[in-house]
């Protein structure tokens, strides 16, 4: 069986990834240190597939400890998802966000070229597009000024992964570019859980719903879009986690055409903020306490993927839509 490395197991995509891998019949292991999730995790991850995922609690910014697991265990591939992922903090904090986020991958690609292993998912974002000047964003758009720190981890991510690829011919990289990831398993038994408060759209609104916040403010009304509020392209996480799936099994089976692809992951389509409480209103028959406030700076005014490469190549396709996203949301807050 092949046998997958997930760093980041323990966190919100990695956790739903591992449950789409287990179900199409892949061996996992997980390595996170839980600076910003929980161990529990695994527990719910064992109540769907029946199966006890093996974490190891490493630092990957420690090459010591991260090699030991390519020592113990004999890794097919892996998909990189252990990251810190918060805009706003890593603002305030860019060194701790260049160090973690750099040197964890830089470890890794370490260890992928002392131990030959061949596969290699990267979990990129499409804020490496930063203002993107035309719409939809295909994979060739070019990266405009990232807007933040976080933003530039991804951009730098990616192009250490392409050089690495240059000299490493039989090395095989996928950078996924991730929309707007929201929603939770159907089951409620796993979702979003970030040790430090969201500040994404769902989860503030599902958090709203539920008492936790007094009131969700939506940054500007008078954007040049159809309602005036901004535009994301929201994609349901266990969509995104099949992605992985089928990307992982892509490089797998030898279809890639070049040892570096890329290939957005959202769903096409460009959701509001106003068009999003509606749809969590609508689907799950709740009334949300929400008021229009001033714009924020530094949010992009509208940004949504362009899907076709990714369904094309990699057989892909998301079958879930706002509504399931609000709907797996509000049971998973719950
Ligand atoms: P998350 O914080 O829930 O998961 C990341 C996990 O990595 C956490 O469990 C954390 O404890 C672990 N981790 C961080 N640094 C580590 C280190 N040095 N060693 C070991 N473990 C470490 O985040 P997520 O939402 O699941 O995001 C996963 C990946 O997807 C990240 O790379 C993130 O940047 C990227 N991404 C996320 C979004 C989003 O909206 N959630 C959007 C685009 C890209």
């Amino acid at each position: 069986m092949k046998k997958v490395l997930v760093t980041g197991g323990c966190g919100y995509i990695g956790s739903h990834t591992i449950v789409d891998l287990i179900n199409n019949g892949f061996e996992v292991i997980s390595v996170d240190n839980n600076i910003n999730s929980d161990l529990k995790v695994l527990e719910g991850i064992r109540e769907i597939t029946g199966k006890r995922v093996k974490n190891y609690t490493i630092d990957l910014c420690d090459l010591e400890k991260t090699k030991k697991i390519f020592r113990n265990e004999k890794i097919d591939g892996i998909i990189h998802f252990a990251a810190l992922k918060s805009v706003g903090d890593s603002v305030f904090q860019p060194i701790q966000y260049f160090n973690n986020n750099l040197v964890s991958l830089l470890n890794v690609l370490t260890c992928c070229e002392e131990f030959k292993v061949n596969n290699f998912i990267f979990s990129s974002s499409c804020s490496v597009y930063g203002n993107a000047k035309d719409l939809p964003v295909m994979e060739d758009t070019p990266f405009e000024e990232a807007e933040c720190p976080y933003a530039r981890t991804k951009q730098m991510g990616e192009k250490i992964i392409h050089d690495f690829c240059v000299p490493n011919k039989d090395f095989k990289a996928i950078n996924l570019r991730y929309f707007n990831p929201a929603g939770a398993h159907e089951s409620g038994k796993i979702g979003e859980s970030s040790r430090n408060a969201p500040t994404n759209l769902v989860p503030v609104i599902t958090e709203t719903a539920v008492g936790k916040r007094e009131e969700v403010v939506v940054f500007g009304d008078d954007y040049d879009t159809r309602d005036g509020s901004c535009i994301r392209d929201y994609i349901h996480v266990m969509d995104l986690a099949n992605a992985h799936t089928k990307a992982y099994q892509y490089l797998h089976d030898n279809k890639n055409s070049d040892n570096c692809e890329v290939y957005n992951l959202g769903i096409g389509e460009g959701v509001s903020v106003l068009e999003a409480i509606a749809a969590f209103e609508r689907s799950t028959d709740q009334k949300l306490n929400y008021r229009i406030g001033p714009r924020r700076a530094g949010d992009v005014v509208a940004i949504y993927a362009n899907l076709e490469n990714a369904s094309s190549k990699l057989g892909w396709k998301p079958t879930r839509n706002i509504d399931d996203i609000m709907r797996t949301a509000w049971v998973w807050e719950q």
